[in-house]
């Protein structure tokens, strides 16, 4: 029972989706090559949580490299700043 519709957005639009809207189902921006799409489904179908999927390929690392900037946001490197040892 909810209004579903589809627009292409030109380059410098901006979009607007409200929290009352995003509770009502699943919500995603993906930019898979090169190609940004936004996809709304109501009611929700299933979760989607990118960091299990990539835990689950083994593609996910918990630390950080050494010489990666700290995910803290301090600006410093990993090694030193919260990797300090
Ligand atoms: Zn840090």
């Amino acid at each position: 029972m909810v209004s579903v519709a589809q627009m292409i957005l030109m380059g410098g639009i901006d979009a607007l989706i409200g929290m009352d809207i995003l509770g009502m189902g699943d919500f995603a921006v993906t930019h898979y090559g090169g190609k940004t799409t936004f996809s709304f489904c109501s009611p929700s179908r299933r979760e989607i949580d990118f960091v299990t999927e990539l835990k689950r390929m083994g593609m996910f690392s918990q630390k950080p490299a050494k010489n990666a900037f700290c995910p803290c946001g301090s600006g410093k490197k990993y090694k030193s700043c919260h990797g300090r040892v």
